[in-house]
């Protein structure tokens, strides 16, 4: 059906709805008929897919090799033992990806928007997805619209319809049934489309369609997003490709060197392939899913909720983070301080009431419910009390003074007006910024203009915000409703000044920014004054060098000239979300990483093209919440600043597992590659090898994504995000802690072959698989002794290093195991030994470490870097 050619009333006959909307019942029972109110994820995963997934690693495909070849040469206990491993290592990454993918479904749904929608009669938030067709919702300026819909009722309603038709002016709409004839998307002016937003008024309209029904649906195909790579993980890609190429080369000689010196083919071709395994780190880039998932889940719990997951990653990088004064810096909870009346202003039609306390009472949109609570926007909130708190209440004046017409707030005009009748008139009562109403004032007053400007200026020089109020008389109501016509010629009235005390908690997160080389902006409306003495207090401001400045002055300034300043201004007061655009590139281009706060549904351009775009959970709209990567749920900047924390964690974390697994391949591969030149015998079996490479490296490399920030993660530099992944010495500890592990392993087998000790083999095996162990205690921290941190304070690793060396006794212990590993129960003596040639590999880290701390910490530099191109999925 062409709805838009249809009445509102045959739209409901149709759609068997009412303007009361649908009771629940019939809502339920549509809901299972079409389906949930979602377009439908190609990416999603079944268990059984990713199962599968786990099996269809090339690592796993060649151990399957492996394992056949080992059948075709009679070895079929190698075969079943290299099975069982494949199993439980598939196993230990389903888990850890179901874990994965777990989390972040839980992430979706919080993220998850609901609609305002009228149920049985009363208005309901309700999620998205079980909107049906039939359903009525109301819609309001910063709202998406949930599903396709028929406006039934519009108040001066426009609409961002851009990301559907391209076309980027807004749309006015109607509720109109059109003329018969055809209409492209953008023409049905009647209509609604899932995912556009509402920019301005307000509407009632029927859902008509939901889902992959909608329109935006039809196209869901095309826009469905690619799987997000972020940039360490395009890095360990390209990592992963070159070592498959040393895997192939190191395998390829192994075999070539042994075959020429005539060993046996069947078992080089075996320890050949599990070399290959023990250089290829395929599990890295999943690797780094999982920990960017699961630490997704850590920063939910620190009220910041990851919408786009590169921002987990990125969030170590960010080197300036400019937010929103109100409620983020400050705790949104406005009073009025102080108050002051221009003296003998009268307005006719008010009789004996005062002027000011009035204006204040019903120029506003605050209102007090039956328990006393009061609702609205904090500003409005503070003023409309205040006056009530004088007598001076809103419901009882306007029913005296009826509100015949408005001019809602908006940021660029920064003031509103209200239109009242009176017995003499329309009285129009405007507040705002006082500024903006100066330019507003009858000729008369205009002399007056510099002594208010001082007085406002002393308050706005405290901290306060100032609003201001104008009024005047019109014989009626003006067929113009526009803010040329009304708000002008005013008389000035007076002022009120207000407080909103800055949060503790940002004042110490600011402090912290500092000392973690991160800048912190303030971005705000308010006046220069006041937003300057709020950054002074909050320790964003403690320098004449540190600037301060107006959007004005923004504009007056040149891109050359902004540049030149940019990373020195620390207050941008009065500034129109549009500036902040701006202001991103201008860092940007300065190679900075930029984290911007934003609430509004003009901050949405903003939120997209920083580096990272935070949106306010408690007081943002829908619209800058789906543009944001990051949505703060407690507004707080403090939490902004816990989210890069964890961010530079999870970073570390991810490096260290790199580090550990790493130096344990090139531990394998030197002892396998140059036992033979030293005329040894190969010291390892195939089974070895992989016992190593998957339980002895996997368990405990797991775990150290659960290891706590560094004590110093605040007090360094940003993560340079060009940085590659050898920066910081990682190429060098790999080489040299692989030389050393390969050689002790080496040692003890020419040793125990000296002393004529049959288990040589089992002993160069344990000395391997404990020193590896050693290695990932040490490797917890890069720069702290393990003593100083505490064994417990990774349970996890501690337990997975347990096990693990639990796990090794037995395949050394118990004789089935000794049959199937080809191992031999080594004697207490010899154990002895191969533990405390292992510790070697531990305390030599432990030394490394120490030499670290005894160089000190470097200050923390005013952090520039070479800016890369910007990691696809969050950028756009
Ligand atoms: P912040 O960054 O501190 O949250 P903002 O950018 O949200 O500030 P706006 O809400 O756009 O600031 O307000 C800008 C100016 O508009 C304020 O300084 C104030 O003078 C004026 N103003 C704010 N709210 C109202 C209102 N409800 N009615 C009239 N004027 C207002």
């Amino acid at each position: 059906m062409e709805y838009y050619l249809t009445s509102v009333a045959d739209v409901a006959a149709a759609l068997a709805a009412s303007p009361a909307g649908l009771d629940a019942a019939t809502a339920k029972q549509r809901l299972a008929e079409h389906g949930p109110n979602r377009l439908e994820d190609a990416q999603e995963k079944t268990i059984w897919q990713l199962l599968l997934h786990q099996l269809a690693d090339v690592m796993i495909l060649v151990l399957l090799a492996a394992a056949g070849v080992s059948v075709l040469i009679g070895e079929a206990k190698s075969a079943y033992v290299i099975l069982a491993i494949v199993v439980l290592n598939a196993f230990i990454g389903f888990v850890q990806e179901y874990r994965a993918d777990k989390a972040m479904e839980a992430l979706q749904k919080m993220a998850a928007s609901h609609a305002l929608v009228l149920r049985d009669g009363q208005p309901q938030q309700v999620p998205t997805a079980e909107l049906v067709p039939g359903d009525v919702v109301l819609l309001e300026a910063g709202n998406v619209i949930p599903a396709d819909v028929r406006f039934l009722e519009t108040h001066a309603l426009k609409v961002d319809e851009s990301s559907l038709t391209g076309e980027s002016t807004n749309v006015e709409k109607t509720m109109e049934a059109l003329p018969p004839g055809e209409y492209p998307l953008g023409d049905r002016l009647n209509l609604g489309y899932k995912g556009t937003f509402v920019t301005n008024g307000r509407a009632t309209a029927y859902v008509v369609a939901t889902g992959m029904h909608t329109e935006l649906g039809k196209i869901a195909a095309l826009i469905q997003t690619a799987e997000v790579v972020t940039p360490l993980q395009k890095r360990l890609g390209t990592l992963g490709k070159r070592l498959s190429v040393v895997a192939l080369v190191v395998g390829g000689l192994f075999f070539g060197v042994g075959w020429l010196r005539g060993d046996g083919w069947e078992e080089l071709l075996l320890v050949s392939i599990s070399l290959a395994i023990a250089a290829l780190p395929e599990a890295l880039p999943a690797l780094v899913t999982v920990s960017l998932a699961l630490g997704a889940g850590r920063l939910m719990q620190s009220h910041a909720l990851i919408r786009k997951l590169p921002a987990v990653e990125t969030l170590g990088s960010v080197t300036y983070i400019c937010t929103d004064k109100t409620g983020t810096l400050t705790l949104n909870q406005m009073t009025v301080q102080d108050f002051y009346e221009v003296p003998e202003v009268a307005l006719p039609g008010l009789g004996d009431l005062n002027a000011l306390l009035t204006a204040m009472a019903l120029n506003t949109d605050a209102a007090c419910d039956s328990e006393n609570q009061w609702l609205g926007d904090s500003t409005e909130v503070a003023l409309a009390r205040y006056a009530a708190e004088q007598d001076y209440a809103r419901p009882a004046l306007e029913e005296q003074f009826e509100r015949v017409a408005e001019l809602p707030f908006d940021s660029d005009r920064k003031c509103m007006t209200t239109l009242h009748q009176t017995a003499q008139g329309v009285l129009v009562l405007t507040k705002g910024a006082a500024g903006s109403l100066y330019t507003q004032l009858t000729n008369s007053q205009q002399a007056g203009i510099s002594d208010l400007q001082q007085r406002v200026d002393a308050q706005a020089a405290q901290g306060y915000r100032v609003l201001a109020y104008g009024a005047k008389m019109l014989p009626e109501l003006p067929a113009d409703l526009s803010s040329a016509t009304v708000e002008t010629g005013l008389t000035f009235l007076g002022f009120a000044s207000l407080l909103d005390p800055p949060r503790e908690e940002a004042r110490q997160a600011v402090a912290e920014c500092k000392t973690a080389g991160i800048i912190p902006v303030m971005i705000t409306g308010d006046h220069k004054l006041t937003a300057k003495a709020i950054a002074e207090k909050l320790g964003i401001v403690s320098s004449e060098a540190e600037l301060v400045m107006t959007g004005p002055e923004l504009t007056a300034l040149d891109e050359p000239g902004f540049a030149a300043i940019v990373e020195k201004v620390r207050v941008y007061a009065r500034v129109d979300p549009a500036q902040k655009l701006r202001i991103i590139s201008a860092l940007q281009a300065r190679n900075q990483f930029v984290a911007m706060t934003g609430d509004g549904v003009n901050d949405a351009p903003a939120l997209k093209n920083a580096d990272i775009g935070i949106a306010m959970g408690i007081n943002g709209t829908e619209v800058a919440k789906e543009a944001a990567a990051m949505i703060l749920l407690d507004d707080d900047f403090a939490t902004i600043v816990e989210a890069v924390r964890h961010g530079r964690r999870i970073y570390d974390n991810i490096l260290k597992f790199i580090r550990y697994i790493l130096a344990g391949s090139a531990g394998e591969i030197f002892a396998l590659f140059c036992a033979p030149f030293f005329g040894l015998p190969v010291p390892l079996l195939a089974i070895h090898v992989l016992w190593i490479n998957l339980i002895t490296d996997g368990l405990p490399g797991l775990v150290l994504a659960y290891e706590p920030s560094e004590r110093n993660s605040m007090r360094r530099p940003p993560i340079d995000p060009r940085q590659t992944i050898f920066a910081d010495g990682l190429g060098w500890f790999i080489l040299l802690i692989g030389l050393l592990v390969g050689g002790l392993t080496i040692a003890t087998q020419a040793w125990a072959i000296g002393q004529g000790l049959p288990h040589w083999q089992t002993m160069a095996f344990t000395v391997l698989c404990f020193s590896q162990l050693g290695m990932s205690l040490a490797i917890r921290s890069r720069r702290e002794s393990i003593f100083s941190l505490g064994l417990l304070s990774n349970k996890a690793m501690l337990g997975a290093v347990v096990l693990t060396a639990g796990l090794h006794l037995v395949i050394l212990y118990v004789p089935f195991c000794n049959e199937l590993f080809s191992t031999q129960p080594l004697t207490l003596a010899e154990l002895g030994i191969t533990v405390a040639v292992a510790s070697v590999v531990f305390w030599v880290v432990e030394i490394q470490k120490l030499i670290i701390r005894r160089r000190g910490v470097a200050p923390v530099p005013q952090h520039q870097f070479p800016r890369p191109s910007l990691p696809t999925g969050h950028a756009n």
